[in-house]
């Protein structure tokens, strides 16, 4: 049991996945025993529903100078963000001098298109790097954590934010009551706060557990949400869900009584009761299916390696540090992890020391077998290597269940 980070209750966990490296954090050679570790596991408060990670990593090792998650690194999620962008400013930001600030903008792939079109604009970024490529594209970035304070002295110098968005940024945040009182500070009387994260419901329906991951603290559905937002002074007053990063649900949240509340959030809300989300046997039942998951893949990789054939990871992503750790994928059954971030060449795999090399290597000597880690990008990837069919190999899929294809 652990105290939920959002109201105090008691979290009970129902999955574990044992000692986790940082996920975003690739040792060089040699200097494998700097790495840290922790238990990576969850659980859901028993008053406020919220599922949440039983230990919490200190920020400042996850979100550094050299972070290397570079968001405009997919095409699909730079139109996504641009198309984000233009809903703004089309609906929000139609008002004199509208202001628009981000939470986690990154490298600027969203609020590039905000400062194209002259809108007043500030992200709030505390990793040093990608916030420099956001900077050098002529983003106004602030490179720090947003939480109450930082709000705060927005609010002094800018003024009241008609939009505050945040994209796969929340979920990270396990102070998320500060960042909360933040946004009512911040926030002008008739603004929104928008932010879009991977959906419980997804990750139950697919048994995507890789998204379960030292960066992903939170994982949201409606019901917690709506409760969340009340119990600091704010509505849910839309919800939409999203087909990116594996689903995901973009919610809108006001001061209380701002705008009507779509019908979509009742609705959504109906369906996690209908799908028992928050209910013990069903998070229970996930766990099962994880650890068959697990069974099945370190299975398939054992045969495939007996057999004698060449396997590699495609996508040396962070949530593949759970899926790498968790089931012990060493050099033994992965020769290599490709992947396209110069940053994470050359390094080893967090956890498991598996090299990871650029995805020329992969392009110019196909293996028979690689196992696609960026599963939440699988169109674009299966479309830009579409020599590695042709030339006879085979994907190796996990979510929702182990299949070659
Ligand atoms: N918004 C981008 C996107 O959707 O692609 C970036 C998402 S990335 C997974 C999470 C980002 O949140 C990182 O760039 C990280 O540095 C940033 N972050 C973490 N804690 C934060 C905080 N308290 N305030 C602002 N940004 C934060």
């Amino acid at each position: 049991m652990s105290e939920c980070r959002v109201c105090g209750g008691a979290v009970r966990e129902f999955v574990d996945f044992g000692r986790q490296p940082i996920s975003d954090a690739f040792p060089a050679a040699g200097a494998e025993s700097e790495e840290y570790f922790f238990r990576l596991a969850a659980g859901q408060c028993e008053d406020c529903t919220m599922v949440q990670l039983m230990e919490e990593v200190p920020r400042d090792l996850m979100f550094r100078q050299d972070y290397p998650y570079y968001s405009s690194g997919s095409a699909v999620m730079r139109k996504h963000f641009e198309q984000t962008a233009r809903r703004f400013l089309e609906t929000e930001l139609t008002g004199p001098d509208p202001f628009i600030v981000e939470i986690g903008c990154n490298d600027g792939v969203m609020l590039k298109t905000i400062k194209a079109a002259g809108v007043r604009h500030l992200g709030v970024e505390p990793s040093g790097g990608v916030a420099g490529v956001a900077a050098a594209a002529g983003v106004r970035v602030m490179v720090e954590f947003f939480e109450e304070e930082t709000a705060k002295r927005i609010r002094e110098t800018d003024g009241p934010a008609n939009v505050i968005f945040a994209a796969n940024t929340l979920c990270h945040i396990p102070y998320i009551g500060s960042v909360l009182r933040g946004v009512r500070e911040l926030l002008a009387d008739d603004g929104v706060f928008v932010f879009e994260d991977p959906y419980l419901g997804d990750i139950v329906a697919k048994t995507s557990f890789d998204q379960i991951y030292d960066e992903h603290f939170y994982f949201f559905t409606a019901r917690s949400v709506q409760s969340m937002a009340a119990r600091f002074g704010l509505e849910l007053v839309d919800v939409q869900r999203l087909a990116v990063h594996g689903g995901e649900v973009r919610y809108t949240l006001t001061r209380p009584g701002a705008r009507t509340p779509s019908p979509a959030v009742a609705e959504l809300i109906a369906a996690e009761d209908a799908q028992k989300l928050t209910e013990r046997a069903t998070l229970e039942g996930f766990a099962a299916n994880v650890q068959r998951i697990r069974d099945d893949l370190v299975a398939l990789l054992t045969r495939l390696r007996d057999e004698g054939k060449t396997v590699v990871g495609y996508g040396a992503t962070a949530k593949s540090a759970t899926v790498t750790n968790y089931c012990s994928l060493g050099t033994g059954l992965i020769s290599y992890v490709c992947d396209t971030t110069p940053a994470k060449q050359g390094r080893l795999t967090p956890g498991t020391h598996i090299p990871v090399r650029p995805v020329e290597a992969f392009q110019s000597c196909y293996p028979d077998y690689a196992v696609l880690f960026a599963w939440n990008h699988a169109d674009e990837i299966m479309a830009k290597e579409r020599g590695f069919r042709e030339a006879g190999g085979k994907w190796i899929t996990y979510v929702p269940e182990v299949r070659i294809s």
